[in-house]
């Protein structure tokens, strides 16, 4: 089938090169002349484990190209995704700005009939926007569809080709048909392919958003109530876990979630709602507990030193979760916004985000090239990003490095005897 994808990141591209994998033709469009560019030199603009060599194969065999150029990318597709970012509006709702642009745009380019499959997260209602913005600017056929994606960032190529769901929001047999045949090779091992209308479909993605940022703030309040009583979150977390209505995945306490979409998603939710007359108390909530998790390392730390002037702390993890460079959101930003202003020299190590980070905070803080170069003289570590990298480190060379061996771990990612044993000073989330 003949593919166009509008908007190259981090859906889009993952999106564009396993529809390419699955034997798809497919161009991927974007308006960053800077990422086409990169792209087209077989050089990736994001990290995310295996993308790479993804691209690389598909673009060798001739079935995944980029451009810039979307009206002829539109004339040479039949399937056309809109991918681009729907980031949040000043009063908390999503930006539709990208999203009816490029509807627009294709309306304009189209010479015949087309399926526009909205994959970014958008409001309910916003397919119905989309079709009239087409319909505004073509007298060709068309159907418009929707297609939320629900791939994690760090894990996307494997979400996307081994779906737990496909949804599909589409109204007319024709749309419905070119799709579950466009989906078929991902749900070979028997996912389902939901087909429904597409409010359904809009919504399902924002309820399955919300419901996973609750059971964050959830376990992250159980774990600051652990800390209140004396119980250990760890324990707690299993024994809530083994119960097989409750389960055992999303239940990590941490230093709140963040990232390009729960915070930015639950917002939306809150807002479309309300523009209903509907107050979602529950996620209102979910939002002022997350924002409150985040101050709490930084909180320990003060706490624990007094005055922070003039100490150094180093951090592990930047991105907003593992095995991306990502840092929209990332709980790191605000903790290390509030170590500056107090008088701290930051020394931050993160296997990807670094580059990120440069644009973020430039010359504010250095950079280490290891995770034990950033320890050299530091006052305590600052865990903020559980990489599999920090979890089994060489305990006595970090404590020879730092000036004192005291440990703030955001993840939980070590056992409180351990380090005890080792001679830290040790701070979790939950386990105090
Ligand atoms: P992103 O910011 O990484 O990428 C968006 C891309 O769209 C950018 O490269 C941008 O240059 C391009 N773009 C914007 N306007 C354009 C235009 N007019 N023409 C061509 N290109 C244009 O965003 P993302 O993280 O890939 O998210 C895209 C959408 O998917 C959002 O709605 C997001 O909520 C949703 N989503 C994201 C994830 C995720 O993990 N990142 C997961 C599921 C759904």
């Amino acid at each position: 089938m003949k593919v166009a994808v509008v908007g190259t990141g981090y859906v889009g591209l993952v999106a564009g090169a396993c529809f390419a994998e699955s034997g798809n033709d497919v161009v991927c469009v974007d308006k960053d002349e800077a990422k086409v560019r990169t792209l087209k030199r077989g050089k990736m603009p994001i990290y995310e484990p295996g993308l790479e060599e993804l691209v690389r194969r598909n673009r060798q065999e001739g079935r995944l190209t980029f451009t810039t150029m979307l009206p002829k990318a539109v004339r040479d597709s039949t399937i056309i995704f809109i991918a681009v970012g729907t980031p949040q509006g000043e009063d908390g709702s999503a930006d539709l700005r990208h999203v009816l642009g490029v509807a627009s745009d294709i309306a304009k380019a189209m010479d015949g009939y087309k399926v526009i499959v909205d994959k970014s997260t958008v409001p309910v209602g916003t397919s119905e926007r989309v079709r009239e913005v087409i319909r505004r600017g073509t007298t060709h056929p068309f159907s418009v569809v929707s297609n939320p994606e629900f791939l994690k960032q760090g894990a996307a190529i494997d979400d996307f080709m081994k779906p737990d769901r496909v949804v599909i929001g589409a109204e007319d047999a024709r749309a419905q048909e070119i799709m579950l045949e466009l989906y078929s090779p991902f749900t070979r091992t028997g996912a389902p392919i939901m087909v429904m209308d597409c409010a359904s479909a809009e919504l399902s993605k924002y309820a399955a958003n919300a419901m996973l940022a609750s059971r964050i703030s959830f376990m992250n309040e159980i774990a600051n109530v652990c800390e209140v009583v004396g119980a250990d979150v760890d324990h707690v977390r299993r024994a809530i876990g083994a119960d097989r209505r409750i389960g055992t995945a999303f239940l990590f306490p941490g230093v709140g979630y963040g990232g390009s979409c729960f915070p930015k998603d639950v917002q939306a939710m809150i807002r479309f709602a309300s523009e209903k007359s509907y107050q979602f108390k529950i996620l209102e909530a979910v939002e002022t507990v997350n924002k409150a998790q985040k101050t709490r390392l930084f909180t320990k730390i003060k706490k624990h030193f007094g005055t922070l002037k003039g100490k150094t702390v180093a951090i592990w993890g930047l991105a907003f979760k593992p095995r991306t460079d990502d840092m929209r959101e990332a709980p790191s930003i605000p903790l290390i916004e509030a170590l500056i202003g107090a008088g701290v020299t930051v020394q931050a190590y993160d296997p990807e985000a670094v580059k990120m980070a440069r644009g973020i905070f430039g010359s504010k803080i250095t950079y280490a090239a290891s995770n034990y170069e950033a320890l050299k003289g530091a006052d305590c570590l600052a865990i903020v990003t559980e990489w599999n990298e920090f979890r089994r480190p060489d305990l006595n060379r970090m404590r020879a490095l730092m000036r004192s061996p005291v440990i703030f771990d955001g993840r939980n990612i070590f056992t409180t005897d351990e380090m005890k044993q080792c001679g830290f000073t040790y701070y979790s989330i939950g386990r105090d």
